[in-house]
């Protein structure tokens, strides 16, 4: 099972899977949408890390994605890995953007009331790792129809709600803040839902909220997408972790393991 390694930068990363999936050596040449390559441009990125460019290749072919990189391993570019072939793909499809929304030059707060079906959930334990995810969904968003939003604990709901209630097609969000808004089902409903993705899986699962993961995997119970895609990174592969990928995740499902060299 065991495939390829590369070695670049000072990372190694190894591979692993079914069904290997070639790394891409450039943005250019990785089949993203025009209008993400502009905003992988702008956000100063020229050549893919070592964890993107065997997840974007990975996630544009449909594939569910396991990333562990090791701790200490600071700025392997974790977040865009997963969000640049998501939105990608994602904005190649107009019709599933289709869904209600106000028109922003006209939005009043009091009466545009629509509920957020979200596209996208990314679930983080902390809200500063929020907030830097909603901050590069925004950036590769940009000039393009698809709405971030952000919910997390420890700050008023009433800001977040109104955010939700304009609409929302990415939503990053830590778990307790979720649940709060996930009650009120005329306000958040995740029945649309493509792509699942949990960051710091082992963090979140050491703070107490595999029930609350176990119930947002469980995809049937969420979202009517059959294909629907999960991804989960995280630093260490814990047995709770373990036993989410196998419950849920698709049998062809790439591992992708970054590890310092040396
Ligand atoms: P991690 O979560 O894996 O530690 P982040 O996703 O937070 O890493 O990314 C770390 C930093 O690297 C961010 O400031 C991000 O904007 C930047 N970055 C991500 N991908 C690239 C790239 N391909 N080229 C240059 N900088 C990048
Ligand atoms: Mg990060």
């Amino acid at each position: 099972r065991a495939g390829n390694h590369i070695q670049a930068l000072s990372f190694e990363v190894k591979i692993m899977g079914k069904d290997p999936v070639a790394p891409i050596r450039s943005f250019e040449h990785a089949g993203l949408h025009p209008a993400m390559l502009e905003n992988v441009t702008l956000c100063g990125y020229h050549i893919p890390t070592p964890i993107q460019s065997y997840t974007i290749p990975a996630v544009l072919t449909g594939h569910d994605v396991v990333g562990i990189a090791q701790t200490g391993i600071q700025g392997s570019g974790k977040t865009a890995a997963y969000l640049i072939p998501i939105l990608s793909r994602l904005m190649g499809k107009a019709r599933i953007l289709a869904a209600p929304r106000p028109n922003p030059a006209r939005y009043n707060p009091m009466t545009d009331r629509v509920r957020a079906e979200p596209l996208v959930l990314i679930v983080c334990p902390t809200r500063e790792l929020a907030c830097q995810i909603f901050d590069e969904a925004r950036r590769l968003c940009y000039r393009t129809m698809l709405r971030p939003c952000v919910v997390y604990g420890g700050a008023p709901s009433k800001l977040q709600r109104e955010q939700l209630e304009m609409g929302c097609d990415v939503l990053v969000a830590t778990p307790g803040r979720l649940m709060d808004f996930m009650s009120n089902l005329n306000l958040l409903s995740l029945h649309r839902l493509k792509y699942t993705v949990i960051d710091e899986a082992d963090e979140l699962l050491s703070q107490g909220w595999e029930e609350i993961m176990d119930k947002l995997f469980a995809g049937s119970a969420v979202s009517e997408d059959a294909d629907h895609t999960y991804l989960m990174f995280s630093a260490t592969f814990p047995k709770a972790a373990r036993k989410l990928a196998r419950d849920y995740m698709e049998d062809d499902h790439v591992r992708i393991k970054v590890g310092r060299v040396g």
